[in-house]
């Protein structure tokens, strides 16, 4: 018998009062279709008891792949499912199927999971399944485990148990705007928004007209892999090179990085209210370049009212890489590129920067009526 269904298995939604399960429940199931459905998979979801979703489906193997991208969920094991819980129809079930099950010379061990009392128990169940084997027993490490999980709408025999990417399923937590530079960072920060149930609206700050438009193909590019999680992206572009020049021209170097950040946060926050998004995300790290100091991030953070997350804040640089090969974006973020902070800045910037110092400056180039200009300007992309 084929495979004919997958036990999909949530991880902390679990946890939650019975209204925020539910509404959490109700996402991930929501999300699990539409994936599939992305993918041309014809499969019935299943919401059938607490901590369990049941996929029926006869492209089984399409589905896995898809549902390892899927956040909310803890593990999902391919499943044959029967229509039955009696004793006798799982033994001749057993009696069929254990040769193809359990290659031979392998051990074997059959555990019996219910969900609510039968006239058996699942001791009685398993040594009374496993008296039809003619394999070698072994409960301590068996080479295949066979597991029933006997539920009300019948039961799911299965051996694999494949991961989930675990986190809260997208959307659950609400809307941020994650400020995507092109580099190693910002997509894996992107990434970590999404685990946690956000969904993520990108916004690319692009040197253009100055800068050619190539860290827009990038971003793309980036977006378009990370929407293996997240199905559908918004992409805003805002166009702020010939802002950088300006105050290039005009500004202490050891400042400028600073001043752009801050000019980013200040767009980013107007976009936030325009996409009702409740945060920001950045891929900054804690130190890992002088801009990012304690000092230098307070100083950056204080032009907006909105929460900034930093879900990178605890992170090496080696670690950070690790993640985004892992995801898929390393190869694309490495790509040269002349993006807008190191075409427009100096190679140092100030650790400690001064904030009446930076405030000067921000009156003499006028930066309110810039950041209005920017966010009238700045196009969006549907991903
Ligand atoms: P990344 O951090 O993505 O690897 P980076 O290291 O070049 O790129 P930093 O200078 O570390 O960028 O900038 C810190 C954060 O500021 C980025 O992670 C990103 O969230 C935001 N940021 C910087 N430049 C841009 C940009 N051009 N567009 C959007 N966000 C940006
Ligand atoms: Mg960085």
């Amino acid at each position: 018998m084929e495979e004919n269904s997958i036990i999909v298995r949530y991880s902390e939604i679990f946890l939650k009062s019975e209204r925020v399960f539910r509404i959490y429940e109700s996402k991930l199931i929501k999300n699990i279709f539409d994936h599939l459905k992305r993918e041309n998979v014809k499969v019935e979801v299943k919401r059938a008891e607490r901590g369990r979703i049941f996929i029926f489906t006869n492209e089984v193997k399409s589905c896995l792949n898809v549902l390892k991208n899927i956040f909310g969920i803890h593990s999902f094991s391919p499943a044959i499912y029967l229509k039955t819980r009696e004793k006798e129809e799982l033994a001749k079930f057993i009696r069929e199927n254990y040769e193809r099950l359990i290659p031979k010379n392998k051990t074997f061990a059959i555990r019996v999971n219910r969900s609510f009392d039968t006239e058996y128990t699942s001791k009685e169940l398993e040594s009374y399944l496993g008296s039809f084997v003619e394999r070698k027993v072994d409960l301590e490490k068996p080479d295949i485990q066979i597991n029933f999980d006997i539920r009300k709408i019948g039961t799911f025999v299965y051996t694999q148990i494949y991961q989930g990417p675990k986190g809260l399923p997208i959307s659950s937590s609400g809307r941020v705007i994650s400020l995507l530079s092109g580099g190693i960072d910002s997509p894996v920060a992107s990434y970590f928004a999404m685990k946690r149930g956000c969904e993520v609206v990108y916004l690319h700050f692009s040197g253009f007209p100055i800068t050619s438009k190539k860290s827009i193909e990038k971003v793309e590019k980036i977006v378009k892999v990370l929407n293996k999680y997240q199905i559908r992206s918004k992409l805003y572009v805002a166009k702020i090179g010939e802002y950088q020049l300006k105050m290039k021209n005009l500004i202490d170097p050891k400042y400028l990085i600073i001043m752009y950040r801050r000019l980013m946060f200040r767009v980013a926050e107007k976009i936030a209210k325009s996409e009702n998004a409740e945060a920001l995300v950045t891929g900054e790290s804690l130190a890992q370049v002088s801009s990012q100091t304690l000092h230098n991030l307070k100083v950056i953070e204080s032009v907006v009212k909105i929460p900034v997350l930093r879900p990178l804040i605890g992170f090496d640089k080696e670690e950070i890489i690790e993640i985004s090969k892992r995801i898929g974006t390393y190869d694309i973020s490495i790509m040269p590129c002349e993006d807008t902070c190191s075409l427009f800045a100096p190679k140092h910037s100030s650790a400690f920067v001064n904030e009446e110092k930076v405030k000067e400056f921000e009156k003499l180039i006028d930066i309110n009526k810039i950041v209005k200009k920017i966010v009238k300007e700045t196009e969006v992309k549907l991903i």
